[in-house]
């Protein structure tokens, strides 16, 4: 089957090669021409575990194609896949601009029966303004579907390829036939595709975020708790995960989610809610508990110092939002960044990734990244870990300590022994330890 897919970033990078992987011809198409020359090239624009290798390999194949032009990748496609960014507007609401630019231009392209498919995380009702919006400039029979992503960045090859689940929001027979057979290659295991209304599918998305989110955020808030009754929230994270009902996943108490998902998912179900005047409680408070602890560490470096870090410098290892991945976007690490420097610290970085969108995102005066890790720390008054990537979960603390001016450690993500930490010489702090 020929597949188009519209917007080449994480999600429709990975899905498109993904779909190509399951032997269908894919066309992608991005508004960008630095990021489609590069992808020509057979240059991969962004950090995932795994895509090169299966871009090249489908590339190669000839099953994978890569051009600017929707004109060029839509006729003759059975599936026409809307993968574009959708960021937060000013009041919270999904931007669907790019969505709807995209639908149009693909109504103009269609030559035959198409389905239609939002596959970016819109809020419910997207759908009809997507049906609208096609069928402003079509001249052939189209459907529309919705195929809501679930894929983690740092994982989503694995995620794409072999899906806890795939949601498909369709009503048009056709439509559905088409989005199974596209996914045939995920139903050896047996049938992981459910089919449902689109409505449905475009809230099924906003309300798995919205409880991942929830369960880091109540953990982030029992962790508060621990520290001022004296418990470690690492006891009662492993006491209440081993309860099958609850499951181990996601609990994590830390410096607070960020990413490009929740955060602007949450602000955007909010708002679907708000318009409808339906109060969500508890997703509100989920956002304002994530607010809060964005500030945490940040505030626990100041308070070590005694409120000013003037002429100090600190270390920060890890800046993407979460390890496996170059995507800063709402990276807590950036909020840690902006409290240091306000309290008058020299700020050092250090990510096995993420440095390059840090330095086009910061500048180069903001932050002095450097390309190792104990390079980062050398002098500095303090060392804090942000995002837990493999390569910084056991350093050699006397390294540190011989390298550090003060010997002080704020590990964000409760993955240093502060046994060790202790015993080589240093402060330590985590989340919800006492
Ligand atoms: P992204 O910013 O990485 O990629 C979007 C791409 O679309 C960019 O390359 C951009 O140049 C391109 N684009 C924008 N307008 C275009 C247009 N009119 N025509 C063609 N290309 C256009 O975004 P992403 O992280 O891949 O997210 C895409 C959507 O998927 C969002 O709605 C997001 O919420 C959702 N999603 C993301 C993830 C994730 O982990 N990143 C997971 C699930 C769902």
């Amino acid at each position: 089957m020929k597949i188009a897919v519209i917007g080449t970033g994480y999600v429709g990078l990975v899905s498109g090669t993904g779909f190509a992987d399951f032997g269908h011809e894919v066309t992608c198409v991005d508004i960008d021409p630095a990021r489609v020359a590069a992808l020509q090239r057979g240059e991969i624009p962004i950090y995932e575990p795994g895509l090169p290798e299966l871009v090249h390999r489908n590339a190669k194949a000839g099953r994978l194609r890569f051009t600017t032009q929707i004109a060029e990748a839509v006729p003759g496609a059975s599936i026409a896949m809307i993968a574009v960014g959708t960021p937060s507007a000013d009041d919270g609401s999904a931007d669907l601009s790019a969505v709807l630019d995209a639908a149009r231009q693909i109504g103009a392209a269609l030559t035959g029966f198409t389905v239609v498919v939002t596959k970016s995380t819109v809020p419910v009702g997207t759908a009809d303004r997507v049906r609208e919006a096609v069928g402003a400039t079509a001249k052939h029979p189209f459907a529309v579907a919705s195929n809501p992503e679930f894929l983690k960045e740092g994982d989503a090859v694995n995620d794409f390829l072999k899906p806890a689940r795939v949601i498909v929001g369709a009503e048009d027979p056709r439509a559905i036939a088409l989005m199974r057979d596209a996914y045939a290659g995920i139903m050896r295991t047996g049938d992981r595709v459910q089919v449902m209304d689109i409505r449905s599918a475009e809230l099924t998305k906003y309300a798995a975020n919205a409880m991942l989110a929830t369960r880091i955020s109540f953990m982030n808030e029992l962790a508060q708790l621990a520290e001022v009754v004296g418990a470690d929230i690492e006891s009662v994270r492993k006491g209440i995960g081993s309860d099958p009902r609850i499951g181990a996943k996601f609990l994590f108490a830390g410096a607070g989610f960020g990413g490009s998902c929740f955060p602007k998912d949450l602000r955007a179900l909010l708002h679907t809610a708000r318009s409808h005047d339906v109060a969500l409680g508890v997703v509100d408070a989920v956002e304002r508990a994530n607010e809060r602890q964005k500030r945490v560490l940040g505030e626990r470096v100041l308070a070590h110092f005694g409120g000013r870090l003037d002429g100090r410098r600190v270390a920060v290892w890890g800046l993407a939002f979460k390890p496996e991945t170059d995507d800063i976007r709402e990276s807590p690490a950036l909020v840690l960044v902006d409290q240091l420097r306000a309290a008058g610290a020299r700020v050092a970085g250090y990510d096995p990734a993420a440095a390059a969108n840090v330095r086009a995102a910061l500048g180069t005066d903001a932050i002095d990244l450097a390309s190792e890790p104990y390079a980062c720390a050398t002098g500095a008054d303090a060392l804090v870990l942000v995002t837990e990537w493999h390569e910084l979960r056991h350093p050699d603390f006397a390294r540190l300590k011989s390298s550090m001016r003060t010997p002080v450690l704020f590990d964000g993500r409760n993955v240093w022994s502060s046994t060790e930490a202790r015993s080589a010489g240093f402060a330590y702090y985590g989340i919800g330890r006492p």
